[in-house]
């Protein structure tokens, strides 16, 4: 698990068939990394991937960027440390990730029964630590590296895929090169490292062949690709690559910055006929007063009329965002300026966070601090606007044609099966198409024309065409 390509001896004797449950929790960058440790734990002879109640070790990867992630982990580490009594099978418990890489000291305190923890930089020490923590009960294990994560990792082999579906995340970098002052990121994973082009190209390559339909382009902030190595990559580039790519299948990007979306960018989007034009840009704020507090400021020249430019540049595009609100020193008036901006630019998906004080962070500790109460009432007011611009949006939609593609079939006979169309991202995150009428020889991984009938809430009903039909 190299920068390079991912060599991993076969180390069968270390596993011992022992079985593993893992339980991923946060983003997909996470689920990247918990598939690297599962691919690693496969090598070495592990069972991987069972249930949580036949399983020998459970593997938790965490999630800390904030307090409800933290709450979240220490909650299925608890559910995970409950499986070692009441006649379970469960003889460790290890967490990895972000939790431990932040708090390693908290989470045995918070979980004294918690047998290791892993940091993000130490991915490929799993097979040694599971081991001993099954092996060696009483004992604590910790494998999380001091100072800042530098390392790249490479999805191993055998390639293991915790996705649900036909589709895979390919996490082309790791860090982020900028430095917001709410954001604890660049803290727990580092400064922006890139993946080189070649290995990217093989890597998705690999998954066509093995018949993922759509990959998922991510990073902290993908639209910074290549700008730490200084040799010209940009994101660009490794789009027209990815593009070239035989096959069919689709590439979506998830997570770009304001100040990064470049012409030679949005043109390769443009051109690029396998690269869905949906751009996931977090703007966090619309207010200049705030975006300068947040220490974006490079993004105020950017942020107005982002939405707009985007749509007239590239046919078809769809815009997601994400906003902060309850940020030190917001006042009604920024807020206001917020839920003007969002009302103009009519985002096809919009996801709101409340601010979140963490520690090692500039806003930690900044004077201003707006009231949870006012912030989530804010949040909420920012949401319901959301809803009603997105009912309009899919209500517009009617009768408009969509390629879907196909996930998981009919619960029932008659039923519809569940899929995505090009604006809606993996795992729910902006729901999902219904589609009704597919012949029964429809399977998962069939792209199919549909047309839109109407929606519930943010899903979409679609009836699927007959050939031909447009
Ligand atoms: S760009 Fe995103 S990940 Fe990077 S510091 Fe800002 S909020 Fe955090």
């Amino acid at each position: 698990m190299s920068s390079k390509k991912t060599v991993v001896e076969p180390r069968s004797d270390i596993g011992r068939g022992d079985k593993i449950a893992l339980v991923s929790l946060g983003c997909p960058k996470n689920l990247v990394d918990l598939q690297v440790v599962a691919s690693a734990l496969r090598c070495a002879g592990f069972d991987v991937g069972v249930g949580e109640g036949e399983a020998d070790a459970i593997v938790v990867n965490t999630c800390a960027f904030i307090e409800d992630a933290r709450r979240e982990a220490v909650a299925a580490i608890d559910e995970a440390c409950s499986r070692k009594h009441g006649g379970g099978k469960c003889r460790a418990v290890i967490v990895a990730g972000c939790l431990p890489q932040r708090y390693k000291e908290a989470v045995f305190e918070a979980c004294p029964e918690v047998d290791a923890v892993i940091g993000v930089d130490d991915l490929e020490t799993a097979p040694e630590i599971v081991r001993r923590a099954i092996d060696e009960p009483g004992r604590s294990f910790d494998a999380v590296s001091r100072g800042r994560p530098k390392k790249l990792f490479t999805a191993g082999e055998p390639w293991f895929s915790l996705a649900p579906g036909p589709y895979a995340y390919l996490k082309i970098g790791e860090g982020c090169r900028h430095a917001c002052a709410f954001c604890a990121i660049p803290g727990i994973r580092g400064r922006l490292r890139s993946r080189p082009v070649p290995v990217l190209v093989e890597e998705a390559a690999a998954l066509v062949g093995r018949g993922i339909r759509e990959i998922n382009v991510i990073a902290q902030d993908v639209t910074s690709y290549g700008m730490d190595l200084g040799d010209g990559t940009t994101l660009a580039a490794l789009l027209k690559r990815l593009d070239a790519i035989p096959g069919e299948f689709r590439i979506r990007m998830l997570y770009g910055h304001p100040a990064r979306l470049t012409d030679g960018f949005l043109d390769a989007v443009a051109s690029c006929p396998k690269v869905v034009p949906y751009f996931d840009v977090p703007v966090q704020h619309a207010s200049r007063d705030i975006l300068c507090a947040m220490d974006r400021r490079d993004t105020i020249a950017h942020v107005p009329r982002m939405a707009q430019r985007l749509r007239s540049r590239v046919p078809g595009a769809v815009v997601r965002t994400t906003c902060l609100v309850g940020f030190p020193g917001e006042t009604r008036k920024d807020f206001d300026a917020l839920m003007r901006y969002v009302e103009e630019s009519s985002f096809d998906h919009l996801g709101a966070f409340v601010f979140s004080p963490e520690e090692g962070t500039k806003a930690f500790d900044m004077p201003g601090a707006v009231a949870r109460r006012t912030a989530e009432r804010r949040r909420e007011r920012l949401m319901l606007l959301q809803a009603r611009i997105v009912a309009e949006t899919l209500d517009a939609l009617a009768g408009s044609v969509v390629t879907v593609l196909l996930e998981t079939p009919p619960a029932r006979r008659g039923g519809a099966w569940i899929g995505r169309c090009e604006r809606q991202a993996p795992d729910d995150i902006d729901g999902l198409t219904r589609v009704k009428g597919l012949p029964p020889t429809a399977k998962p991984g069939d792209f199919v024309r549909c047309k839109i009938t109407g929606h519930a809430g943010y899903d979409i009903n679609a009836v699927a065409l007959a050939g031909g039909e447009d």
